[in-house]
């Protein structure tokens, strides 16, 4: 058998397309704004693009519409070096956000249209399947539907593949999810949702992170923030401090590129909690930049942080 290598990665890809203004408008109302980006987006996008700039061999299966979005999916897939298993259907809109942002209180409102992308199942999973089992690490969310990613993780777990999962955003999940993967990932709000607790305290954290484990996991990762990242398995626990890289200038995607830089690391071999770390230095310097998948940083940025 020859041996495995790469990441592959199953999610969706959205447009973000972000409007900011004074306040939120009213029902009926029409109102100017200050400023506008569009940019790629989608967790496992974002992910995968993350997974190639800090070195990574990454295939990324997703759907498109035959649109302006669409190619800018596929363009910034090429200029990251992601290899994009990213089927084009005709008929269908490219997944899309529309982000409302009050540039005074920083709220958002967002409505997510997957288009595309919602119509991922499990035949996108079988389409791939010899890539997954080629594959060192498999990784997923879940923005597209779920027996998409219980597939995958099953065909990923069984050809001896590393599993990581992703539980965002936050929902519930069938129990028997949790023996799919040798790492589960979620922020705060997510490994709440899992284990019906708040995560405010270290100690609440490391709760959260060994129910996942019994249930299951061999091991979770709860990202913390600017607080860092929490690992467990059994026999071990420990936080990793989040890395300072300059000032902050906008955290979305902070947790992509975790998973980004995590992936790789896991995908060349290191151990856990160094791929933490890994990881931890991936998301600090993205938070230094604006954008999600325009602010991953290079394997160079990343190594130097880890000096
Ligand atoms: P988002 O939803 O904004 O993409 P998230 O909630 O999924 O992010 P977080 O837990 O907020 O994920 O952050 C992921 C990782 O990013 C953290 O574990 C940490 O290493 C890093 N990070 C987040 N915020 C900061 C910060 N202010 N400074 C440095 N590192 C940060």
């Amino acid at each position: 058998m020859s041996e495995k290598s790469g990441i592959v990665i199953l999610g969706i890809f959205a447009a973000d397309t972000a409007y900011k203004a004074k306040r939120l408008p009213h029902i009926a109302e029409t109102l100017m704004g200050s400023g506008f980006t569009l940019g790629p987006g989608g967790k496992g996008s974002n992910q995968a693009i993350a997974a190639a700039k800090a070195g990574g061999k990454v295939t990324f299966i997703s759907r498109v519409g035959n649109d302006a979005f669409g190619a800018m999916a596929l363009g910034a897939y090429a200029e990251a070096g992601v290899k994009a298993n990213v089927m084009q259907m005709e008929g269908v809109s490219t997944g899309a956000a529309f982000i409302f942002v009050d540039e005074v209180s920083g709220d958002n409102a967002i409505i997510v249209v997957p288009g595309a992308a919602g119509l991922i199942g499990i035949e996108d999973v079988e389409v791939n399947r010899a890539a997954i089992e080629s594959a060192a690490l498999f990784m997923t969310q879940l923005e597209q539907p779920l027996e998409a990613a219980l597939h995958g993780l099953s065909i990923a777990k069984r050809a001896g593949a590393t599993t990581i999962f992703n539980p965002a955003p936050a929902s519930a999940i069938p129990n028997s999810i949790y023996g799919l993967c040798d790492f589960i990932v979620p922020n705060e709000v997510e490994a709440a949702e899992l284990v019906g607790h708040a995560i405010g305290t270290d100690e609440q954290a490391r709760a959260a992170a060994r129910t996942l484990v019994d249930r299951g996991a061999k091991a979770a990762v709860i990202t913390l923030g600017a607080r860092g990242a929490l690992y467990h398995a059994a026999g071990q626990s420990e936080f990793v401090p989040a890395f300072s890289a300059g000032n902050v200038i906008d955290t979305t995607g902070a947790g992509d590129a975790f998973l980004g830089g995590f992936a790789t690391a896991i995908s060349e071999g290191r151990a856990p909690i160094e791929a933490v770390r890994f990881g931890c230095a991936t998301a600090a310097i993205a938070v230094t930049r604006p954008g999600t998948a325009p602010a991953m940083p290079s394997r160079a940025e990343i190594s130097a942080l880890l000096g």
